[in-house]
């Protein structure tokens, strides 16, 4: 189908963004466009306005500090964080990019947009939970930091109010991460997909059983899959998936990611 008319504007700064976004209710951030054209498209969302982020040098860029934390500007594409030298600091990140959908995808597609359309069955919403990665949001009352454990508020909602941005996601330093999915084909959609990371204890998030990623801890990958039983999950049944084979696989795939994570 194609787009209704719309109204476009591509603004040269956050601020000037931020301005446009508050001055009109119906004003959405386009960012890669992978999720929100589809959806416009299928008339499932019907903005009146497009605020393009995609001249916003202030929103891109990888930098890598001394103690090891990245901050990853949320209009970092999937390709250009797998092409990051300073990425390869936490090198899951640019692991799992690489397994998301197409070339195509994934030159266009951001993590900032991943993150913002929170589709509970999207690779990165269970990663940054899982390796502690934390949001800073910008509006025109000022900036405020969000741990992803609470940035995930439900199926497509997020902690970014309306005319707010996500402008940053900032990582921690650590390696020993792991991820696991099953898909609907090599690239395809997830129908349960988990990460975890490993320090001391161990921690994991997992997709596609829930509206918003589910974290559990546990004392080590041997204990991963009683703490995921004792979650009591209560995932989606579809034409996919039934719900029982999706609670079998959180179990299995949250002890696949723990045991990689700990392996390294
Ligand atoms: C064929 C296909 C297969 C796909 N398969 C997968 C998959 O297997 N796994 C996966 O994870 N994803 C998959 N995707 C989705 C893809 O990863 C999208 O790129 C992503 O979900 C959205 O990123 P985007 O940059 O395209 O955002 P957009 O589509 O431009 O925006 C998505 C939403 O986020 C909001 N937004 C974007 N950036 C910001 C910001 N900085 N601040 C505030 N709000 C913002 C927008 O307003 C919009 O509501 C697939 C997409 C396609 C087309």
């Amino acid at each position: 189908m194609l787009l209704r008319e719309v109204e476009y504007a591509k603004p040269a700064s956050v601020a000037e963004a931020l301005g446009l976004l508050a001055e009109n209710d119906g004003a959405r951030a386009l960012a890669g466009g992978q999720t929100l054209i589809n959806v416009m498209k299928a008339r499932a969302a019907s903005p009146d306005a497009l605020v393009d982020l995609n001249g916003l040098d202030e929103l891109k860029g990888i930098e890598l500090a001394a103690d090891g934390t990245l901050t990853i500007g949320a209009m970092t594409t999937y390709s250009e964080l797998m092409a990051s030298a300073e990425a390869k600091a936490r090198p899951i990140l640019g692991e799992v990019c690489a397994t998301i959908a197409d070339v195509q995808v994934r030159n266009r597609g951001t993590l900032g947009g991943n993150v913002c359309s929170n589709d509970p069955t999207n690779h990165l919403p269970p990663l940054m939970c899982a390796i502690g990665a934390r949001m800073t949001i910008v509006g025109q009352a000022g900036e405020r930091e969000v741990p992803a454990e609470e940035f995930f508020l439900g199926v497509y909602m997020t902690a970014v109010g309306p005319g707010e941005l996500l402008t940053r996601i900032a990582i921690p330093a650590g390696k020993h991460d792991g991820f696991a999915a099953v898909t609907l084909g090599a690239d395809g959609t997830c129908i349960c997909n988990a990460a975890a990371s490993v320090n001391g204890s161990v921690r994991v998030a997992i997709g596609c059983v829930d509206a918003v990623p589910v974290v559990i801890t546990a004392g080590s990958p041997d204990e991963v899959a009683a703490a995921v039983r004792a979650a009591d999950l209560d995932p989606p049944s579809d034409v996919h998936a039934s719900a029982e084979y999706r609670r079998h696989l959180a179990e299995v795939l949250a002890t696949r990611a723990a045991k990689e994570a700990a392996a390294r």
